[in-house]
């Protein structure tokens, strides 16, 4: 146990033996080590006080979706991961890969090693439509298509068709204009990106043509920010084409637009008006912004054929404005349907799970069973507030949970064995390879390597045993 960075700073001023000081350091586990578990990390060893944090993680990788959820053209917003490089080389923070909590450990286990457990797994599954037609062969969820372009491991092996040439892609968010824009980008636009070489490959060979980009509320109300839906309109060879009747505000509309005055809504609405005025020249691929309408049913019989939709006016409800079918429908004919309508938590054995919501039940990160705050159990992220903002939002949601955290350490229970040698001898008996953050470095040199050698900024490893055969090739070669 190190006292090193920003660490050392808090320890001074303790010399007892309670928790957080120079004896008897604040043990914390981080289940996740996306951008909420990093940020909780990094809370954590800027407190002032003596704290060993161990960060667990599905994957043999670390990062979260900042890996396989950011698209591979968003580079800029992947960076992110150099702070996290930073926070992980604090000789306080320790990486666990390769281990999935719940199955390898399970979390009654974890808290007898761990003073404090911050649950920060994110939300890894999708919101479903529950229409007829869901699940026809055609029909995908777009995190499973994000995950798949993005090389994540579970899903290298998913199938998208994309042969026919039109598209419908439901939900505004911006996961539903990642997708538009990787379906419309040219291979060129993606080669020199991290993209898997997989969807490279397979998006290289696509036809389609036509995207639909489908909001059941209006233009005021869509949910991408105004810099991603302008991305749309820098591409080489697609155009985004908005009706301009489309933009023509109900009441509804126009109180929600006030009330949201000089806000992104404001800016988005006049994004749209420059891109339906625009004269563009004709390219091959058109992204059809699409309003006040909602899916109805996947139409299709062995394979999706169409999206059948309804026509929706929009209604004040308080500051809400919601959306009212209004009988009128019609059937888009399309041979794939995107479903892009939000990320959704899933449970983990052993901790207080809301359904109704897909979160952890908390208040300000600390974890309620019902209704109770369960005394050294927290949670962070997505887990915890739902799957909403962009990666920065993270930082202050963290900061909240480990406020909590702190203001409860006085009356925080020690564990039971606080040592992690205990657990990585768990770990050793039960045979799971655990994965070190000095092992990610490895599998990142080789991704970077190979990335320089296809002139990419990095190929991704896409498979859990390609990178542990790796992490042990290379430690049986000398050191440079
Ligand atoms: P989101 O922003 O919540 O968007 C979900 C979309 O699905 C909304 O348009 C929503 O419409 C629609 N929807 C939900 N239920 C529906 C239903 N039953 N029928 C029809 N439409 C439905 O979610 P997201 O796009 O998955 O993004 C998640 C978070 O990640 C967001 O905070 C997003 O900004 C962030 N993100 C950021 C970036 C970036 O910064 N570049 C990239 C990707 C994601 P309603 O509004 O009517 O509910």
């Amino acid at each position: 146990m190190s006292t090193a960075g920003e660490h050392e700073q808090g320890t001074a001023t303790s010399s007892n033996n309670t928790l957080g000081s120079e004896q008897r350091p604040l043990r914390v586990a981080i289940v996740g080590s996306g951008p909420s578990g990093f940020f909780t990390a990094q809370a954590l060893l800027k407190a002032g006080i003596s704290v060993h944090v161990d960060i667990f993680e599905r994957l043999p990788t670390p990062y979260g979706l900042v890996r396989t959820g950011v698209a591979p053209d968003h580079q800029k917003i992947k960076s992110v991961s150099k702070v996290f490089e930073r926070i992980a080389a604090n000789d306080a923070c320790h990486f666990w890969g390769n281990v999935t909590i719940g199955e390898d450990i399970a979390v009654d286990e974890l808290r007898r090693h761990y003073d404090a457990v911050v649950f920060a797994q994110g939300a890894q599954t999708d919101r479903r439509l529950n229409i007829p037609g869901e699940d026809l062969p055609g029909s995908y969820t777009a995190t499973e298509f994000v995950a798949w372009y993005n090389g994540h491991p579970d899903y290298v092996d998913r199938q998208f068709d994309l042969s026919s040439e039109t598209v419908a892609v439901i939900g505004q968010g911006n996961v539903a204009v990642d997708v538009c824009r990787i379906l419309a980008k040219t291979p060129d636009e993606l080669k020199t990106t991290d993209i898997a070489a997989h969807a490279l490959e397979q998006l290289a060979e696509s036809r389609v043509k036509t995207i639909y980009m489908i909001g059941r509320r209006g233009p005021v109300q869509a949910k991408f920010t105004h810099l991603e839906l302008l991305e749309l309109d820098d591409l080489a060879d697609a155009e985004p084409i908005v009706d301009r009747a489309e933009l023509e505000l109900e009441p509804a509309s126009w109180d929600d637009l006030k009330r949201n005055s000089g806000a992104e809504v404001e800016r988005v609405y006049e994004s749209l008006k420059r891109i339906a005025y625009e004269e563009h020249p004709p390219r091959a691929r058109q992204i059809h912004i699409v309003f006040r309408r909602k899916p109805l049913r996947i139409v299709g019989g062995e394979h999706v054929e169409g999206l059948e939709i309804e026509r929706t006016r929009l209604v004040s409800e308080g500051t809400r404005v919601r959306a009212e079918g209004t009988g009128e429908t019609e059937v888009i004919p399309c041979g794939i349907v995107f479903r892009s309508v939000g990320y959704l938590g899933v449970p983990l054995p052993g901790v207080p799970f809301d359904e109704e919501n897909g979160v952890i039940p908390n208040r300000s990160g600390r974890v309620l069973e019902n209704g109770a705050v369960l005394p050294g159990v927290y949670t962070a992220g997505w887990i915890k507030r739902g799957p909403t903002g962009i990666i920065g939002t993270n930082r202050a949601d963290a900061k909240e949970t480990v406020e909590a955290l702190l203001e409860d350490l006085p009356s925080l229970t020690p564990c039971a064995e606080p040592d992690s040698t205990q657990v990585a001898r768990h770990f050793e008996y039960t045979g799971r390879r655990i994965v070190s953050f000095d092992d990610w470095t490895r599998i990142d040199r080789e991704e970077m390597r190979r990335g320089e050698e296809a002139s990419k900024i990095r190929e991704k490893f896409v498979n859990v045993m390609d990178m542990l055969h790796l992490i042990e090739k290379t430690k049986m070669e000398p050191s440079p």
